[in-house]
């Protein structure tokens, strides 16, 4: 059905849009766009809230988030902590979540991250195999799981299958890691296919490609895959550990990063997870690339992973997207805050991101991610609402007193800045209300579901 809105505002490119009058076909498309009333006023609803395009969710491993606040502490016999163990604890979450669990988890994390204004993520997907490492039946069997957990809470998927080969550089994959495995490109690209073949059945969903890391798959095979004509969305994580790098220094006698731009063709499709550690060569050379990284800070603070040279990567023109990666943290603001917090305590300055006088940090930072992330998931609109476009939004609360006393040219800092999920009125994918009043219709039945997967 038909349906028409009147807002106080609605964010675009150009600025607010005030008010805005917003009609939406019945497949949640917009018809109509305006600061004008709709001629037939009679069937508009009036609802205070300032709307924004949603946030793009560039890297998650949904299984993770089973593990979310439980490695706070240090394991045992131990009197320090550091990445390696958390990815112990990790792979033995990982060798015993069945397709079942997949789906409770992934159906309880989308709807929290619509709750958080989320309306897009992309799933870096390598748990492929039943528990004993043997391929299911379909080879996209848990593939299916995270689309329709997506497609059930209504948020968009992009699901990257990764390619995961060795257990390190020219070392081969332990036990551990047997659930993830593809043993050549034939292989992989067999599972590329079936998730494509999977996707089909999923209005929400889309699909990318993926290598887990530069240590997980043979560097020829990195190379092949990359010369493939392919125009899907590209994903690598990289660089996140300094052992990363010396170990790649020992092997390839290259930095990764250095050795990627080296020996393939990075573009606009490219998409680095973490990057944490380049030098000023890589950082130029990848921002002049075209690529673009994905930044999980809430996850790489977690993790200790190091801070991404995000200042001067900026000021080379290089791109970024968030994502939230093992999601211990499921707030976009955080995400952007961390990003730039890092930056000003490393540097003891403010408004490190802006590059002129009078630039915003929220604007820049909420524009950078929103467009870089859409990147990410294999979205190339550059717009921000406009008439034919599906209606896939975030609506603040027009009457939150500190959006209510900022000037508009100061309400995306306000937001990004001072305000979380907690000012939404809710969040909107294909002009469905996926989330309204911080509850997504379906929240008992997925918070129950959630709880019997994991206390089973
Ligand atoms: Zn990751």
């Amino acid at each position: 059905m038909a349906r028409f809105y009147e807002f106080d505002a609605l964010l675009q490119k150009e600025g607010w849009l005030s008010p805005a009058f917003v009609g939406l076909d019945d497949e949640g498309n917009i018809t109509y766009l305006s600061d004008q009333p709709y001629p037939n006023a009679a069937l508009v609803e009036k609802i205070e809230g300032y709307v924004v395009p949603g946030f793009q969710n560039a890297h998650s491993h949904a299984f993770q988030y089973a593990m979310a606040g439980l490695a706070e502490h240090l394991p045992k016999g131990a009197a320090s902590d550091d990445f390696w163990s958390w990815r112990n604890a990790m792979y033995d979450l990982a060798l015993h979540t069945t397709p079942e669990q997949m789906k409770a988890i992934a159906t309880m994390l989308y709807a929290e991250m619509l709750r958080h204004g989320y309306t897009s993520v992309a799933e870096f997907h390598y748990l492929h195999h039943d528990p004993d490492g043997n391929a299911y039946e379909d080879l996209a069997e848990m593939g299916h799981c995270l689309m329709q957990a997506a497609q059930d809470v209504g948020i968009r998927i992009t699901l990257v299958p990764i390619y995961y080969q060795l257990g390190g550089f020219e070392t081969p994959a332990t036990p551990k890691q047997r659930r993830f495995l593809s043993q050549c490109p034939e292989e992989y690209m067999a599972l590329l296919d079936a998730t494509q073949k999977a996707a089909s059945h999923y209005p929400l969903a889309r699909v990318g490609m993926g290598i887990h890391s530069m240590r997980a798959v043979p560097p020829e095979y990195i190379v092949q895959l990359y010369q493939q004509p392919m125009a899907l969305p590209r994903h690598i994580h990289i660089a996140e550990q300094q052992k990363e790098i010396d170990a790649c220094l020992a092997q390839l006698k290259q930095r990764p990063v250095e050795w990627l731009l080296d020996h393939v063709e990075l573009g606009t499709q490219d998409h680095l997870v973490h990057a944490t550690h380049m030098d000023e060569q890589e950082c130029d050379r990848l921002a002049a690339s075209g690529a673009h990284v994905v930044l999980c800070p809430s996850t790489e603070g977690n993790l200790g992973d190091g801070l991404f040279p995000l200042k001067r990567y900026v000021q080379q023109g290089g791109h970024w997207s968030i994502g939230t990666d093992s999601h211990v943290g499921l707030n976009p603001h955080e995400e952007l805050r961390w990003l730039d917090y890092g930056q000003r305590l490393h540097f003891e300055r403010r408004n490190i991101l802006c590059q002129r006088e009078g630039d915003d940090s929220g604007e820049y930072a909420f524009f950078e991610s929103l467009f870089s992330g859409r990147r990410a998931m294999g979205d190339m609109r550059t717009t921000c609402f406009s008439i034919g476009e599906s209606f896939d939004a975030a609506i603040y609360d027009a009457t939150h007193p500190l959006l209510a006393c900022a000037p508009a040219a100061r309400r995306l800092s306000t937001i990004v800045y001072a305000l979380d999920a907690h000012a939404l009125l809710g969040t909107m994918v294909q002009g469905v209300w996926r989330i309204r009043e911080q509850r997504h219709p379906q929240q008992q039945q997925i918070r129950a579901s959630f709880v019997r997967a994991l206390s089973g």
